[in-house]
């Protein structure tokens, strides 16, 4: 990896963050006169914890990662676009993806003025890395790499993601959104060998909370410390976060409901081929299966008519034909299947 100093924009490098209120006092206190709050409705009138610690410390004990290698956010969403925005600089650096993926990537490069280089996909989804490295030109800060992949399904082959770790010298972000239904181990595990990987996660997949919007990025306190600088000085509110606390504290409900989503997507994994409608389906790693199907967009408009709402990926790169189907409630894949069935 290059100095993060040579990765980095200077201006971000150089640049003295916004020092708050509750940044420069730490301690116990009964008189609080600094942040220039109502003193008048509590506890909402006070600004939440800017580093939001409590939180830190239950995710540090879930995922076994130091609490100044965790940066929390509005959703991944948001440190999806901070980190372009630590590392490129408009007009003049450039990302590397692949397609199809995550549609994010693409949006947080263009809002940046980054450009976006996307790496297609192999027809079997697979990762394409010395395609991926020749694409990494001098320009390209980062790779966004999202595994399990969305809407594929698919994880993306490990070999592949160790050699573009080992050999692109910037910043390697891979986006385990939907990390938790499958069946390969988290790269989180390898933060400390790789200093340019970014993990990503978040509570709004397999913790059940996408409303309260909670994302993780995970990597080296040198890189969480860039991130914490130019985020919004609050950035995760007093309720997301005592919410998030509350859900992470029962982690057995979690894996509840993780069992029944696991094996409803066995039970569509099975029933889904069987239908007239349906050509294919992809095998999948999350809580999603990409179905091949008869004239993807009549199917797609069968299924809102009766209220069943699905994601047409018909217009996709590598999926045309193609519906994504989230694995829901046994009563809702019951719907889904029920109308499939009649078409
Ligand atoms: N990464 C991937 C791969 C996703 O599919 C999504 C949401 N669909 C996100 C990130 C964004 O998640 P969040 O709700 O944490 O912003």
């Amino acid at each position: 990896m290059k100095d993060l100093k040579d990765l980095v924009r200077p201006n971000i490098w150089e640049m003295q963050p916004y020092s708050s209120a509750r940044d420069e006092f730490h301690g116990s206190a009964s008189v609080f006169l600094d942040a220039n709050e109502n003193p008048y409705n509590t506890p909402y009138n006070r600004y939440p914890d800017p580093m939001q610690l409590l939180l830190k410390d239950r995710i540090s004990e879930l995922k076994g990662v130091g609490v100044d290698s965790i940066f929390l956010g509005n959703g991944s969403d948001e440190p999806i676009d901070l980190i372009i925005r630590a590392f490129c600089e408009p007009a003049i650096d450039s990302i590397v993806s692949i397609a199809p993926s995550y549609g994010m990537y693409e949006v947080a490069a263009n809002i940046n003025n980054v450009e976006f280089r996307k790496v297609e996909l192999t027809k079997s989804f697979e990762l394409d890395a010395e395609r991926v490295l020749e694409a990494a030109n001098a320009w390209v800060k980062v790779i966004y790499l999202c595994s399990p992949n969305n809407p594929t399904g698919n994880s993306l082959e490990r070999e592949k993601l160790y050699k573009i770790l080992n050999t692109f010298s910037g910043i390697v972000v891979i986006d385990e959104a939907y990390i938790d239904f499958s069946s390969e181990p988290s790269f989180l595990s390898e933060l400390e060998r790789f200093p340019n990987l970014i993990v990503l996660q978040t509570l709004s997949k397999a913790w059940g909370a996408a409303g309260i919007r909670l994302g993780m990025a995970f990597a080296s306190p040198k890189i969480i410390a860039i991130l914490n600088k130019i985020k919004y000085p609050y950035n995760v509110n007093m309720l997301t976060q005592e919410q998030a606390l509350e859900i992470l504290n029962n982690e057995e409900r979690m894996k509840e409901q993780l069992r029944s989503i696991l094996s409803e997507r066995i039970r569509l994994q099975a029933a889904l081929p069987l239908l007239n409608c349906v050509n294919k389906i992809y095998p999948t790693d999350a809580n999603f299966i990409l179905a091949d199907v008869e004239n993807a967009n009549a199917t797609y408009k069968a299924l809102v008519k009766k209220g069943v709402i699905v994601r047409n990926r018909n217009n996709v790169t590598l999926c045309r034909g193609c519906l994504r189907i989230t694995v829901g409630t046994p009563k809702e894949n019951d719907a889904l299947l029920a109308v499939l069935k009649k078409l």
